[in-house]
């Protein structure tokens, strides 16, 4: 018998088992898809990486910092900054979360430029004073609240923050906690937004090397946890002093019936093979335009040039949300947007893939970042851990994963999250 099983081979479910294994404890993950990953999944389609969904790592995330080796991920960072499409072209805007002072200067024509260059720099000397557990410890309230309390114009909300911040919380309102926002200005300042090489998969890959091959089983689906023992699809039983589940948020709930199932934040993500870069460089094209289906883009192949095959580019295009359309017709919309931003060569793309994500992120509101490290521990014997027990991102999943680990092994006297 396993002294753990852990239910989901995601990023949470990875680092607790990896925690476990070095402390010296037997572990069995199972996991009901065919690879290590979970949302971090990247498909290879005609010598195209395809990332199941845009998503980039922060190399100031302090878990992936301890975790992962960087050097053999290969990381390939975005240049700073990004192009906004405003007023039928585009504006550069310099990194505002690392160059303030010239970031708001770089975008040209923006009314009330000067102010909000000044409210940036001060808002980010003042983020920088505090750690990340203080900033998710802070007072909240929404992010378009925070951008509305810090003074910010609405010309700079609309063609920057919300196309940006959007995309990252997937959350157009903008109604996400401003602890999240504080996170994520905070680390965009400190570190660079990177690709790896090989495609976001590479993650949770190196994450599951550091564990014994017979530690992982895919294709395991299990229907019930409760402590001391797991139930797979098809019955059979396994047991263990302690059972981790690592699924998603609403999957965690159905099987724990001690967390509450958050929202879902959706995207849909469109790949396109292109002859030539329509950018040109490694950089995000944002919406300025607050209309149309499109967030923003990017041309990965820009960034990694390992995600596209010799003489091609890889551009992804994200919409928010999860139109009820056909495959046809939300590349028809897109293709129409892009049009008017570069012209008849949108016409020669080809579209591989479209991958609808209706559970992105779990949604976090205020009051779902209450507080912002929730419990890993739901009674004796039985703990959850995932991106719902703390910030939804890659480094909220990995932390989680390490602090159930801890609590398995009683080294953490956190309370229980029963409902
Ligand atoms: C499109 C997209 C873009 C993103 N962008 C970013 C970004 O740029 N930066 C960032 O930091 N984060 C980003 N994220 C968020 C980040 O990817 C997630 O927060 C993180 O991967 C969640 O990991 P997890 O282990 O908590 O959950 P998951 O990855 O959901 O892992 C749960 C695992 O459990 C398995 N499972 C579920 N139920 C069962 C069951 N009953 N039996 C067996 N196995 C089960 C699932 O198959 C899955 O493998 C993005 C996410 C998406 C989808």
């Amino acid at each position: 018998m396993p002294d753990a099983i852990v239910v989901g081979a995601g990023l949470a479910g990875l680092c607790c088992a990896r925690e476990l294994h070095a402390a010296g404890l037997e572990v069995l993950v199972l996991e009901r898809g065919d690879a290590p990953g979970g949302r971090v999944r990247t498909d290879e389609v005609d010598g195209f990486l395809l990332d199941r969904g845009f998503q980039v790592l922060l190399t100031a995330y302090p878990e992936a910092r301890r975790t992962l080796d960087n050097e053999r991920l290969r990381l390939r960072p975005f240049e700073s900054g990004a192009l906004i499409r405003r007023d039928g072209g585009f504006a550069r805007i310099a990194d505002p979360f690392r160059h303030p002072l010239q970031a708001v200067q770089s975008l040209r024509g923006a009314p009330g430029s000067l102010p909000d260059k000044l409210r940036v720099a001060r808002l980010r000397r003042r983020l920088s004073r505090f750690s990340l557990n203080e900033l998710l410890t802070a007072p909240q309230v929404t992010t378009a609240e925070a951008l509305r309390l810090e003074g910010f114009s609405g010309a700079l909300i609309d063609a920057f923050f919300r196309p940006f911040l959007g995309g990252v919380f997937l959350d157009p309102t903008l109604d996400t906690s401003s602890r999240l926002f504080a996170f994520v200005f905070k680390l965009f300042s400190e570190g660079e937004a990177t690709l790896p090489a090989a495609g976001m998969q590479a993650i949770p890959r190196q994450l599951a090397e550091s564990l014994p091959e017979a530690a992982l089983r895919f294709g395991a689906t299990v229907e019930s946890a409760v402590p001391g023992e797991v139930v797979l699809a098809g019955g059979e039983r396994l047991a263990a002093p302690a059972i981790v589940v690592a699924a998603d948020g609403p999957e965690a709930a159905r099987l724990t019936g001690a967390v509450e199932a958050p929202a879902a934040r959706a995207v849909t993500t469109l790949s396109y093979a292109a002859g030539r870069s329509p950018v040109g460089e490694p950089v995000r094209v944002l919406n300025g335009e607050s209309r149309g289906p499109v967030n923003d883009l990017c041309v990965l192949s820009d960034v990694a040039p390992s995600y596209a095959p010799p003489g091609a580019s890889l551009v992804s295009v994200t919409v928010l949300g999860v139109p009820p359309l056909a495959d046809a017709d939300i590349d028809g919309a897109v293709r129409e947007q892009l049009r008017g931003w570069f012209g008849a060569q949108v016409n020669g793309w080809s579209l591989l893939r479209v991958h609808r994500i209706p559970f992105a992120l779990p949604a976090q509101p205020p009051a779902a970042l209450t507080p912002a490290e929730r419990p890993v521990r739901v009674r004796e014997g039985l703990f959850v851990c995932g991106d719902h027990r703390d910030t939804a991102s890659i480094q909220g999943a990995m932390t989680s994963g390490r602090r159930a680990a801890a609590a398995v092994r009683g080294l953490d006297a956190a309370p229980s999250c029963a409902l």
